[in-house]
């Protein structure tokens, strides 16, 4: 099987490492344009010794915000883009980075339900500062916007919008609340164990999924009950990077898949999405990997990620989704219900479902009424 792995130019972790943000930026320009989340003052202090243009994402990124901030980064004359926060903010950052030199819409590059242009310009030189633990998305090369005229969420992508810095530093995840830690925890191990069963799963990743699935599964209880465990913290920073390390160089599956369609047409958060529908999704995959291909490579892969879940060298596939399920009940992960999603809507999110970009890459195609078995058992 051919495969490729691309990431950001430099990742620098560890406790401390955003103190050194202001020198790293300016080794690429003199103009800089911070994007952060709903508060924009929790990255005061790391920017204050910086000419900054901020710019405050309120909630998960659209193709309005971020044509607005690539607007803005052009008409101030930015030249560096650096985004201090979670996945959101990383992502409208990524996506302004390359609007600002490709000119045009969101939606000319937006994958799925856009025009299909490709980034064919370099973007912005982009340095990505994550808060949550979580997405990965420093080291990702594509940027998820909510389209909200097609009810999905879709990317923006190009190996020319990996960050030029991944700058993680696990201190500027001890602050995050207990709701969210959960919730960006669990997307964090959705995005260690889909790539390491996807279609595209390969020797250079796998080592980064089962690393990053022993440290969610050590540290997402502990992180949870006391969030001020900074070794569980820094495991959780890790797993997360290791997550958008595969993510990026492996893809994802049926979870991802239905994030798309869920979260572009309703107010739920990507990790509790994606929380919701996980032991799920595992669960349908390994019935059809079952009937369908016995021989898979993925059936054993579900296997040992029992083994790293659990940590017993005798656990089977189901043993690791009873665990996935225990897990979620221990973090009070709500059901999909909770975000006003109805049995009424399922039909169309399983039809969007099946189209999205990260379905493409679970192990195995599966059939409308599979899907509908996902959706309906996380309602
Ligand atoms: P988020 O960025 O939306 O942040 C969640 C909430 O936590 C926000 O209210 C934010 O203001 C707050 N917050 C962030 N850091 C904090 C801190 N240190 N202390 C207190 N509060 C804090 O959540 P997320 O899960 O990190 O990102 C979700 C987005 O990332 C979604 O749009 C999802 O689609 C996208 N995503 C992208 C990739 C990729 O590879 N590009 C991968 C996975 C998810």
């Amino acid at each position: 099987m051919p495969f490729e792995f691309a990431t950001a130019t430099r990742i620098i972790f560890g406790e401390g490492a955003s103190a050194s943000l202001p020198e790293l930026a300016r080794t690429f320009g003199t103009r800089f344009f911070v994007v952060t989340g709903a508060t924009p003052d929790r990255a005061s202090a790391l920017i204050s010794a910086l000419d900054a243009v901020t710019f405050s994402i309120p909630g998960e990124p659209t193709v309005d915000l971020v044509r607005q901030g690539a607007q803005r980064a052009v008409q101030a004359g930015c030249d560096v883009i650096i985004s201090i926060g979670g996945g959101s903010a990383i992502d409208a950052g990524k996506a302004i980075a390359a609007l600002a030199t490709n000119g045009g819409e969101p939606l000319d590059f937006l994958e799925v339900v856009g025009r299909g242009r490709s980034i064919s310009i370099a973007p912005l030189p982009f340095i990505a500062v994550p808060t949550t633990a979580g997405t990965g998305s420093e080291v990702t090369r594509n940027a998820v916007l909510g389209s909200p005229e097609h009810g999905v969420k879709a990317s923006m992508r190009s190996p020319m919008m990996l960050p030029r810095i991944a700058l993680v530093d696990p201190e500027l995840t001890w602050g995050l609340p207990l709701a969210v830690t959960a919730r960006t925890g669990l997307d964090a191990l959705t995005q260690l164990i889909e790539p390491y069963v996807s279609k595209r799963a390969n020797p250079l990743v796998d080592p980064f999924c089962t690393q990053g699935i022993r440290l969610a599964a050590g540290a997402l209880r502990r992180v949870y009950r006391d969030g001020s465990d900074r070794e569980a913290r820094r495991d959780m920073a890790q797993a997360s990077l290791f997550g958008g390390l595969a993510l990026a160089n492996a893809g994802l599956g049926v979870v991802h898949g239905f994030a798309s369609p869920l979260g572009g047409s309703f107010d739920a958060p990507h990790g509790a999405l994606c929380a919701a529908i996980l032991p799920h999704g595992m669960a349908v995959n390994l019935a059809a990997l079952r009937a369908r291909a016995p021989q898979h490579p993925a059936l054993e892969r579900y296997a040992a990620i029992a083994r790293l879940l659990t940590g017993r060298a005798d656990a089977t596939a189901d043993d690791g989704i009873a665990w996935v399920r225990t897990l979620c009940a221990d973090l009070k992960v709500p059901p999909l219900r909770a975000w006003g999603i109805s049995e009424t809507d399922l039909a169309r999110i399983v039809d969007e479902a099946a189209r999205a970009s990260s379905m493409q890459a679970n192990p195995l195609p599966l059939t409308s009424d599979e899907l509908l078995a996902v959706a309906n058992a996380a309602l």
